[in-house]
């Protein structure tokens, strides 16, 4: 288990406390609706829980990347919709602190302190896990850049009061052409499309961005021309842990409603059969795996140690697990589970192993680093024996 400090304690349960308050008698309600739950954002306030990504001289928490996916955990927990309302607008945040200069931080976090949230746009039609496909585009004009192009499947879209947008200022260099920009809602030109229909997290917010000759200061462009693909690629490395977090609280949401329903519908008595048993046993040996494997990456992070593969591996099997464990929590429960609140435990697993870089793809960057770390072949081997 990992040693957690005083204040980390606190923390978390600060965050079961909002979740239990908050989220838990909502979850229900919005997934039902697919509506936003503008609530969440409201009852946020106080807390300042929006800027736990902000650092503490543009006025936010500051929480370190452990403590962040201690919270992150709980909202997954409560509703892993809402929870991906707050893990997206950090999501558009990293872009930011990656390579945002102090005033473009200044003004980018502002609305954080206010429980309003961001927004990170980069998948397209033509471009999801081959995103420097993408065929928006910026073109320099004078002191703005103007541009145009259509971004789909953008989480926070439709409420979001800051975008990270990716378009390309040179589109001859593929993707050496792409760069990022700050935009802000209501510029003309840049309007929300269609709401997207989801299988889960229903209460989070999936939709279209048009943008059409939309104005944007130059001032706006996330570092250098051209540096747009390596800004996501290093925000998508600092962000995946957060669905890993997000994963760890539905598999313990569904592990404690399976148990729940064991007490109840035997009580007094184990679980009838040694393989039933066993099944609850493997759940909570996934759980704490999947805990483990977050926790050890975010301290990583936190050391200012590389952790690009520990990134993309504890987003796969975390996400693998909550999949895993929601549906044997529902098999385990018999119709009682399909009937029950699980059945959005399942589904909302399912975005898990898809959204900021689906976990085939991560099995190609893990598979890659271990390549590249190779031991190096025996003098037998080199022989060719
Ligand atoms: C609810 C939701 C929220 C989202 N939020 C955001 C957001 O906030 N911002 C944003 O920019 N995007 C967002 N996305 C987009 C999401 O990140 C992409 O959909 C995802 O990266 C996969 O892209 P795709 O859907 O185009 O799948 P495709 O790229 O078409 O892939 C289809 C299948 O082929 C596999 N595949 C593709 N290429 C390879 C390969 N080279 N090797 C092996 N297998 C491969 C994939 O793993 C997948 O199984 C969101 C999507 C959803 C559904």
């Amino acid at each position: 288990m990992s040693i957690l400090s005083q204040e980390q304690k606190a923390i978390q349960q600060a965050a079961k406390e909002f979740v239990a308050k908050v989220i838990i008698p909502n979850a229900a309600k919005f997934d039902k609706s697919g509506e936003f739950p503008m609530l969440l954002l409201e009852a946020s306030k106080p807390s300042n829980i929006f800027a736990m990504a902000v650092p503490k001289e543009f006025g936010g928490l500051n929480y370190d990347a452990l403590t962040q996916a201690l919270v992150l955990e709980e909202w997954g927990y409560g509703c892993a919709g809402m929870g991906t309302t707050l893990a997206a607008s950090v999501l558009s945040m990293d872009s930011v602190l990656i390579a945002g200069t102090d005033e473009q931080k200044r003004r980018y976090f502002k609305p954080m302190l206010n429980a309003e949230i961001g927004s990170f746009g980069l998948t397209e039609p033509g471009a999801g896990s081959d995103a420097a496909a993408g065929t928006a585009t910026a073109v320099k004009k004078g002191d703005e850049y103007i541009l145009n192009g259509t971004k789909c499947w953008i989480t926070n879209g439709g409420f979001a009061t800051v975008y990270v947008i990716f378009a390309n200022t040179d589109p001859a260099a593929g993707v050496k052409g792409i760069s990022a920009f700050i935009v802000e809602r209501g510029l003309p030109g840049f309007t929300i499309g269609t709401t997207d229909h989801k299988l889960g997290i229903r209460a989070s917010n999936t939709v279209e961005l048009l943008l059409k000759d939309v104005h944007v200061p130059a001032t706006n462009l996330l570092g250098k021309e051209g540096e747009g693909m390596k800004i996501a690629m290093k925000t998508l490395d600092m962000a995946r842990p957060a669905i890993a977090a997000l994963s760890v609280g539905i598999a313990q949401r569904a592990l404690d409603t399976c148990v729940a329903h064991v007490h109840a519908r035997f009580p007094g008595k184990p679980f009838p059969g040694q393989t039933l048993q066993f099944k609850l046993a493997d759940m909570q040996i996934l759980v704490e795996a999947a805990r483990e494997t977050l926790h050890q990456a975010m301290q990583l992070r936190d050391a200012g140690v590389p952790y690009s593969k520990e990134s993309a591996i504890c987003k796969t099997f975390c996400s693998d697990v909550a999949m895993q464990v929601s549906a044997t929590a529902v098999s385990l429960m018999g119709s009682y589970g399909y009937t029950s609140e699980l059945g959005k435990y399942m589904r909302d697993s399912k975005i898990m192993q898809i959204y900021e870089g689906t976990n085939q793809i991560q099995r190609l960057v893990i598979s890659r680093a271990v390549l590249a770390h190779a031991p190096a072949a025996s003098a037998a081997q080199k022989a060719g024996k």
